[in-house]
């Protein structure tokens, strides 16, 4: 790989004829059109998140002569030059120029460009970049690509698994799962967190077709020519979701919904009685864990641990343990009741209090509620063994 630093090129020459395309959210061409800001294997333009604070720093450092770091070109031929590290920076720079946003000034008001003295519009426009040119094949290139990029914002995983299986197959995938205009991201937001621009919708339709193993199923589809069978798997999951519960709960984004439809997907469930299941655990409060509702009614109400059913404070066990224990002791019978009936060496023990656990005379799943009324303490083996029947 040959490598040469160039110092010359200036801000005006990098952004002649600079392109932001809104739709794919990526700024396009620069240096004449010789340069490919964004290449397949980027990600798409994030500085003008939040906020744009991150895009508005950039300029705020060129104003001010700070350096802008290190920028990296791939150069494919004479007449075509990639960035492999800086295009979030030069885009923020076209951007700017462009008057797409606009900066504070001393005075704390807004100012675009366009807008801007001739001598502060100069200095940008005149700043030099610090630029490495590098030549070599595309493994080597990539290889480096991915130990330069170590970015303000790092990659996040699908971001990195981007770049290195980039080709036919990562470039549909990318117009479906990450596009933020796609009319269907409000539908998969009830159940997905994150965002279209992060990746975050493509790595989870990947997830759930490959099982789990995204990296062998980019690598096995790399040089695919379509992404039916993506689709097809990520839209039954989806239609599977909303088939069975037509409530949209905001407990439900980011739940394993790929094990859950592997799981469950085979069963048949009544969406009207579903619904009203999950209405009545909604309005109950002995449930601490709501995102446990889903999973607890897909597999027949059964499994209460899924809910963190409220347990019984400390002071109504102490208040229960104080009770029994004197009961038993005048009886000369353990203070645990299955231990008193029993007929071996514990049953007329008496536990202390650590060697006791509270247990619901009533089970909450039978309508038992968590107060004093219906708190016994029961030894530790006792409590296990009931709480697995
Ligand atoms: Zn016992």
């Amino acid at each position: 790989m040959i490598v040469k630093l160039k110092t010359d090129i200036t801000v005006r020459q990098i952004c002649d004829g600079f392109v932001y395309n809104e739709l794919e959210g990526k700024g396009l061409f620069g240096l004449s059109g010789k340069l490919t800001i964004q290449p397949e294997y980027q990600r798409n333009y994030i500085y003008a998140h939040d906020g744009g604070k991150k895009e508005m720093a950039v300029i705020g450092s060129v104003l001010k002569g700070y350096p802008i770091g290190l920028i990296h070109f791939n150069k494919i031929s004479d007449e075509n030059l990639e960035v492999l590290d800086g295009q979030q920076r030069i885009t923020s720079l076209g951007r700017f120029l462009t008057d797409k946003f606009a900066i504070k000034d001393e005075n704390e008001n807004m100012q675009y460009f366009s807008g801007m003295s001739k001598d502060k519009q100069r200095k940008i426009l005149e700043t030099r970049l610090t630029i490495y040119e590098c030549e070599g094949e595309e493994s080597e290139i990539k290889e480096w690509f991915k130990t330069i990029n170590i970015p303000s914002v790092p990659l996040n995983n699908q971001e990195t698994l981007n770049a290195i299986y980039s080709g036919a197959f990562v470039t549909l995938a990318k117009s479906e799962f990450s596009n933020s205009q796609n009319t269907n991201i409000q539908k998969w937001s009830a159940y997905i967190k994150g965002s279209a621009n992060r990746q975050e919708f493509l790595e989870r339709a990947l997830d759930w077709v490959s099982k789990g193993n995204i990296d062998d199923y980019m690598s096995a589809h790399r040089h695919d020519k379509n992404i039916n069978e993506l689709k097809r798997y990520f839209n039954s999951v989806i239609d599977w979701i909303s088939g069975v519960f037509s409530d949209v709960k905001s407990e439900m984004r980011g739940l394993k919904w790929g094990e859950l439809y592997e799981t469950y997907h085979k069963k048949s469930y009544n969406p009207e009685k579903v619904s009203a299941e999950v209405q009545k655990l909604y309005a109950d409060p002995y449930i601490t864990n709501r995102r446990g509702i889903f999973e607890y009614v897909l597999g027949g109400s059964i499994d209460t641990k899924l809910l963190e059913i409220r347990v019984f404070d400390e002071a109504i066990k102490k208040s229960v343990y104080i009770t029994q224990s004197a009961n038993s002791k005048k009886k000369g019978k353990s203070n645990c009741p299955l231990c008193a009936i029993g007929h071996d060496a514990n049953k007329n023990k008496i536990w202390s209090f650590n060697e006791m656990d509270a247990d619901h005379v009533s089970a909450w799943s039978k309508g038992g509620k968590s107060n004093i009324k219906n708190c016994q303490m029961l030894c530790k083996t006792h409590n296990r063994a009931k709480g697995n029947r």
